[in-house]
């Protein structure tokens, strides 16, 4: 099945108003691969609303979401809040959120039905620890963090998954083109075996040390629909060339 790729900048805790001309700069020359691949960038809350502002139409979104309308949540953000800022989707389930908020798979589960309720797009993340890799448990920790974290039901329209197996964030390291067409392809089969056609519809990004230089061969793998960028998504110049290679 074809799948349109969906390059997805997330610049974690990085980004002031400063920044706003790479912002521009990324969604000017998105708009270039419009028919080819869909690109967004998941900023900092603080940079939501002067981003949707400088950029109309061009996806923002955030890195993550209450699961909750409204209430004594001290720092947190609701749906419709990120909606008033101008954001169209959100990350949820990013293992520096599960790893150092402790946010488990029914948690995320909660934020991504919130969201998809609510008319924020989602991409949901999952991925294995080096401990688990090494003990071969890489496939059994997604399967399990899928089955406790996805949606009851999907739409492909509005759902998609980051693969980013945690040792390969922020490394350098980046998994083999063989390890990831094995995860991937173990994720396609649960999402088809659990919601049919929509399963094949849904879009699996993979992320992790993402760059220019081995976006392509990554791009290459069966069941790689895009990728979820982090460091190389900050600057247009390295961002770009990553859509490019989708496109
Ligand atoms: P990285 O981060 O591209 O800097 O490895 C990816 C991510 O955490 O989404």
């Amino acid at each position: 099945m074809q799948r349109r790729k969906l390059v997805a900048g997330n610049w974690k805790m990085h980004g002031t108003a400063a920044d706003l001309d790479e912002v521009r700069a990324i969604a000017g020359a998105a708009a270039q691969f419009g028919g080819q691949v869909d690109v967004a960038l998941c900023l900092p809350g603080t940079l939501i609303h002067r981003a949707a502002d400088a950029v109309p139409g061009f996806p923002i979104g955030a890195q993550d979401v209450h699961a909750s309308e409204k209430g004594a949540f001290t720092g947190d953000t609701s749906v419709a809040m990120l909606r008033d800022a101008g954001a169209v989707l959100t990350i949820v389930g990013h293992s520096e959120r599960r790893d150092l908020h402790r946010e488990d798979d029914s948690g995320v589960k909660a934020k991504a039905e919130a969201a998809l309720a609510a008319g924020l797009d989602v991409i949901l993340c999952v991925g294995e620890s080096l401990e688990e890799r090494e003990a071969g448990r890489a496939v059994a920790t997604v399967a399990g963090q899928l089955g406790g974290s996805l949606p009851e039901r999907i739409d492909p329209a509005h759902l998609a998954l980051a693969y980013e197996p945690i040792w390969a964030i922020g490394t350098g390291k980046v998994a083999s083109c063989d390890d990831i067409a094995e995860i991937h392809a173990a994720i396609r089969a649960l999402l088809v075996e659990r919601f049919g056609a929509a399963g094949e519809g849904v879009r699996i990004l993979y992320g992790g040390s993402v760059k220019a230089s081995n976006a392509g061969e990554i791009f290459a793998v069966a069941d790689v629909d895009g990728a979820l960028v982090g460091g190389a998504s900050l600057k247009a110049a390295d961002f770009l060339p990553i859509v490019e290679a989708a496109a």
